[in-house]
C-alpha cells in the first residue's frame, strides 16, 4: 500500500465535457490526471444524442481551462452566438480538447467500483491518507486496478433514463418492450440514421422536458414529408402548456424558441396531446405495442420514445462515504439548492469544492451526475465546479471557496423545458459570500 497519495494522480471518471475540464483545470494546476472513458471514444454519452441542437450558445460551453489548452494547440474557436449540435460539440471542442490533454485519457476502460487500497468502508482509521482504489472492467473482459489520490466522478447520467411506470419502477411489460425495440433510447435519430423505424407509423412521445420537444419536433418534420406519420405526446401533469417554458423570455433564445415551435405544433393538431397519462404496463398487440394507463387512456401505438429524463448510477460507489440528499440523490447541501420541487426555475447558487465534498475524503461527484435526478444541469455550472475542486486539490483554498457563475435565465418560474419542474419558483438573483449570480437553467 502507498503511503503518499500525493504523488498518485487524480482519477477522473467519464471523459464528457466536465471530465475534460477537470483534467484542464487539474493540468493548468500542475496536478496529475488521468481520465477514465467506458466508450470507444471521448464523449460517448453526446454521441448518444449527437443529431440534437443545444439550446445553449457555444459562448456558455467551453470551459475557460480547457480554452487556455486549446488555445496554446492552435485551435480556432467557433462563433459563439451558434448553437452546436452534440456531434459539432464532440467534433470542434471535446475532440481537439482531449489532443490537447495529450496522454492522460484512457478509453474502452469502465469503472466498475471505486473503493480505499486494503480498507472498506467501516474503517475509520487512516481513510484520509489511504490511496483511493479505482476497479476497471478492461475491453478484453479483465479488470484493472488503479490508485488515486483523489477521484472525481464525471460519469453523467445518461446510461440510466428513468423507468416509464409509476412510483419510479418499471410498469410490467417495460423491460421486455424496451428489448424488443419497441420502447427506443431518449433522443433517437428520427430524422437521420433511425428514420425508417419511425417513418408513417404511430409514434408515442412520454415526457415533458426539452428531450421530449426535440423528438417531436423531428417527428413533426418527418411527418412532413410522410404524411402518415402519427404523432402522440403523453404526459403525466393535466396540462401540457407547462412544457413550453419561458418562450419569447428565455434568454436562450433557441430554448425558447422550441417551445415556441412546439405549441404551434399542438393548437394545429399536428401532435395529438394525452395529459394526466400514468403507465400501468405494457402488452404486445401484434408486432404494435399496447400502452395501458391508470384512467382508462390507453394507447396502441408502433413505437414509443420515452424523454422521462435520467438517474444517477451509485451502485459504482457503495464502498465511499458518501452523503447524498435523499430526494434528488446530489451531494447533501446541493440538493435543496436544485430540487425541482422548490426551485422550478432551476436557479443554483454557485458552487463547488465545499459543497460538493462528501465525508470521504477526495472524492467529488460532479457534472450532470452531481444534480442527482434533477433535471436542470448546464455544462457552464460543471465547470464552475472542476475549477474549484482543482484549486482545492492545489491547496489554493481562497480560489476554491471564490465560486461565480454566469447563466442565463429561462424567463419562466413555474417551469422549464427540463423537466418536472411544477413548483412555486425561488427568486432567481441570488447573492452568496463573496459572489453573486443569477441561474436559471434547464436541459
Ligand atoms: C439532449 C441534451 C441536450 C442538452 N443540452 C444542453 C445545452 O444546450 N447546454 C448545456 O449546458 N447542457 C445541456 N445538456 C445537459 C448537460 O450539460 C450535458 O448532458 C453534458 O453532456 C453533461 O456533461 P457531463 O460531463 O457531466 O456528462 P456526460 O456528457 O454524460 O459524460 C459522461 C461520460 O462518462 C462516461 N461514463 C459513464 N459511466 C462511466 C463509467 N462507469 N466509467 C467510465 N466512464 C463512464 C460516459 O461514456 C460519458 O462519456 C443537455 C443534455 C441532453 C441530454
Amino acid at each position: 500500500m502507498q503511503n503518499n497519495t500525493t504523488e498518485l494522480p487524480v482519477i477522473i471518471i467519464g471523459a464528457g465535457p466536465v471530465g475534460l475540464a477537470a483534467a484542464a483545470h487539474l493540468h493548468a494546476r500542475g496536478l496529475r490526471p488521468l481520465v477514465l472513458e467506458a466508450g470507444a471514444s471521448v464523449a460517448a454519452a453526446i454521441r448518444g444524442w449527437g443529431n440534437t441542437r443545444l439550446f445553449s450558445p457555444w459562448r456558455y460551453n467551453i470551459d475557460e481551462a480547457a480554452r487556455r489548452l486549446l488555445e496554446a494547440d492552435g485551435w480556432q474557436e467557433p462563433d459563439l452566438e451558434a448553437l452546436p449540435t452534440g456531434h459539432e460539440l464532440v467534433d470542434d471542442y471535446l475532440t481537439p480538447l482531449a489532443a490537447a490533454l495529450k496522454d492522460v485519457i484512457r478509453t474502452g476502460s469502465r469503472v466498475v467500483a471505486v473503493s480505499r487500497e486494503d480498507i472498506d468502508k467501516t474503517r475509520s482509521a487512516n481513510r484520509d491518507s489511504t490511496p483511493l482504489l479505482v476497479r476497471v472492467a478492461l475491453a478484453d473482459g479483465s479488470y484493472d486496478d488503479v490508485h488515486a489520490r483523489s477521484v472525481i466522478d464525471a460519469s453523467g447520467t445518461w446510461s440510466r433514463p428513468n423507468p416509464l411506470g409509476r412510483s419510479g419502477l418499471p410498469a410490467p411489460g417495460e423491460t421486455r418492450a424496451a428489448a424488443s425495440g419497441l420502447i427506443t433510447q431518449s433522443l433517437p435519430a428520427v430524422t437521420g440514421a433511425e428514420r425508417e423505424r419511425f417513418a408513417g407509423r404511430h409514434v408515442l412521445v412520454v415526457g415533458a422536458g426539452h428531450s421530449a420537444a426535440n423528438t417531436l419536433l423531428d417527428l413533426a418534420e418527418l411527418a412532413e414529408e410522410v404524411p402518415e406519420t402519427r404523432i402522440s405526446w403523453a404526459v403525466r401533469s393535466a396540462d401540457v402548456s407547462s412544457a413550453y417554458g419561458g418562450e419569447s423570455d428565455d434568454e436562450l433564445a433557441a430554448r425558447g424558441a422550441l417551445g415556441s415551435r412546439l405549441r404551434a405544433l399542438v393548437e394545429s393538431g399536428v401532435i395529438d396531446v394525452h395529459t394526466s397519462f400514468v403507465i400501468s404496463g405494457f402488452e404486445f398487440s401484434g408486432d404494435r405495442l399496447r400502452v395501458l394507463t391508470t384512467e382508462a387512456k390507453d394507447l396502441t401505438v408502433d413505437v414509443l420514445v420515452p424523454a422521462t429524463g435520467f438517474r444517477p448510477d451509485l451502485s459504482i460507489l457503495s464502498e465511499l462515504r458518501l452523503e447524498l440528499d435523499p430526494a434528488v440523490e446530489a451531494p447533501r447541501q446541493l440538493g435543496p439548492l436544485i430540487d425541482p420541487e422548490f426551485h422550478s426555475c432551476g436557479s443554483v447558487e454557485p458552487h463547488g469544492e465545499q459543497v460538493l465534498s462528501h465525508p470521504e475524503p477526495g472524492f467529488y461527484i460532479v457534472g450532470m451526475k452531481s444534480y442527482g435526478r434533477a433535471p436542470t444541469f448546464l455544462m457552464a455550472t460543471g465547470y464552475e465546479q472542476v475549477r474549484s475542486i482543482a484549486a482545492a486539490l492545489a491547496g489554493d483554498r481562497a480560489a476554491a471557496d471564490a465560486v461565480h457563475l454566469d447563466l442565463p435565465e429561462t424567463g419562466v418560474c413555474s417551469t422549464d423545458l427540463g423537466g418536472s419542474c411544477d413548483a412555486p419558483a425561488e427568486p432567481q438573483l441570488v447573492s452568496v459570500g463573496r459572489s453573486t449570480q443569477a441561474s436559471s437553467t434547464c436541459c
